[in-house]
C-alpha cells in the first residue's frame, strides 16, 4: 500500500450556528495531484476546510465526504486524521506546554500505527527521529531551537505558517489541506513555505492549497487543477492557467459567468 488516496465532496452543504456558508460544494482529487482553491476572502473557504477535519461547529446538513469511495461524515477529526487526512490552519493555535518535536513524535507514531500496513519508515529511537525532523526543518526554513519549544508558543506569524507545512512534511498525510499558508508572510517566506510544499508533495500523496492569491501557485513546481472557490461553491476549475487569469483579472468575470 503507498501514500494514497481519493477524496470526493460531494453536494456538500454546511451550516454555522444556522447560517448556510457552504452551498453544494463538488470536488475530487486524486493521489499525486496538487490542487488550489482560490477565493474572495469570506467564501466559506476556511469553512469548507473545517469542515473535512469534522470541526464541532460546523454541519453537514445535505451532501457527502467520501475517502477512497468511503463516507467520513461519522468520524471525528481524530479519525479522520488515522487515515491520512491532514489541515494546515489559517491561524494556527499555540499550545503552551506541549513541546514541538513531543508532539510531531507522538503524532508520527500514531498516524503511523494507523496507516499500518503502509509503507512508513519506523524510527525506533528519539535519536533517530531526531535526525528525520532536522532533515525537514531544513526544508521548511526553520531552525533547530525550533523543536525545543512549545508547539506555536511564541512563534511569528511567518513561524506558524512554516510550523503547519514542517507538521505536514513530517507526518506524511496522505491529502494534506493547507488554508493559506501564505496569508502574512513576506515574499521570500512565500516562496520558501511553497518550496517546502513541493518538496513534500510526495508522487502518491494530494496537496490542496487554499489561498486568496496567486502568487504562492507561480512557486509550486506542480499544480494540477485550479478550482474558484465562491457564494459557497466550486464554481469553476482550470488548469494553472486559470490562477494567472484570477490575479489578473480578478474574480468578478467568473462570478457573471456562473450567476
Ligand atoms: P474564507 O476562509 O473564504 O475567508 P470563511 O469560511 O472563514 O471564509 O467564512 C465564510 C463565511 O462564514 C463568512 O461570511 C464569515 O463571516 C462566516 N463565519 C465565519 N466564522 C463565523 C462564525 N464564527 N460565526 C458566524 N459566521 C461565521
Ligand atoms: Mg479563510
Amino acid at each position: 500500500m503507498r501514500n494514497m488516496a481519493i477524496l470526493e465532496i460531494k453536494n456538500l452543504h454546511v451550516t454555522r450556528e444556522g447560517k448556510e456558508i457552504l452551498k453544494g460544494v463538488n470536488l475530487k482529487t486524486g493521489p499525486g495531484e496538487v490542487h488550489a482553491i482560490m477565493g474572495p476572502n469570506g467564501s466559506g473557504k476556511s469553512t469548507l476546510a473545517y469542515t473535512l477535519l469534522a470541526h464541532p461547529k460546523y454541519e453537514v446538513t445535505q451532501g457527502d465526504i467520501l475517502l477512497d469511495g468511503e463516507s467520513i461524515l461519522e468520524l471525528t477529526a481524530d479519525e479522520r486524521a488515522k487515515k491520512g487526512l491532514f489541515l494546515g490552519f489559517q491561524y494556527p493555535t499555540e499550545v503552551a506546554g506541549v513541546g514541538f518535536s513531543h508532539f510531531l513524535r507522538t503524532a508520527y507514531n500514531s498516524l503511523s500505527k494507523a496507516l499500518e500496513g503502509d509503507d512508513r519508515e519506523v524510527f525506533i529511537t528519539v535519536r533517530e527521529f531526531q535526525k528525520y525532523l532536522k532533515e525537514n526543518l531544513e526544508k521548511v526554513g526553520l531552525k533547530e531551537e525550533f523543536l525545543s519549544r512549545y508547539l506555536n508558543e511564541g512563534f511569528s506569524g511567518g513561524e506558524k505558517k512554516r510550523a503547519e507545512v514542517l507538521q505536514m512534511a513530517v507526518l506524511k498525510p496522505k491529502i494534506s489541506i493547507l488554508d493559506e499558508p501564505d496569508s502574512g508572510l513576506d515574499i521570500d517566506a512565500v516562496q520558501a513555505v511553497a518550496k517546502a510544499i513541493s518538496q513534500v508533495s510526495g508522487k502518491d500523496a494530494t496537496v490542496i492549497v487554499i489561498t486568496h492569491y496567486a502568487r504562492i501557485l507561480k512557486f509550486l513546481d506542480k499544480l494540477d487543477f485550479v478550482h474558484v472557490f465562491a457564494r459557497g461553491q466550486v464554481l469553476k476549475t482550470g488548469d494553472a492557467s486559470l490562477a494567472d487569469k484570477l490575479e489578473s483579472e480578478g474574480y468578478d468575470w467568473v462570478l457573471e459567468q456562473t450567476a
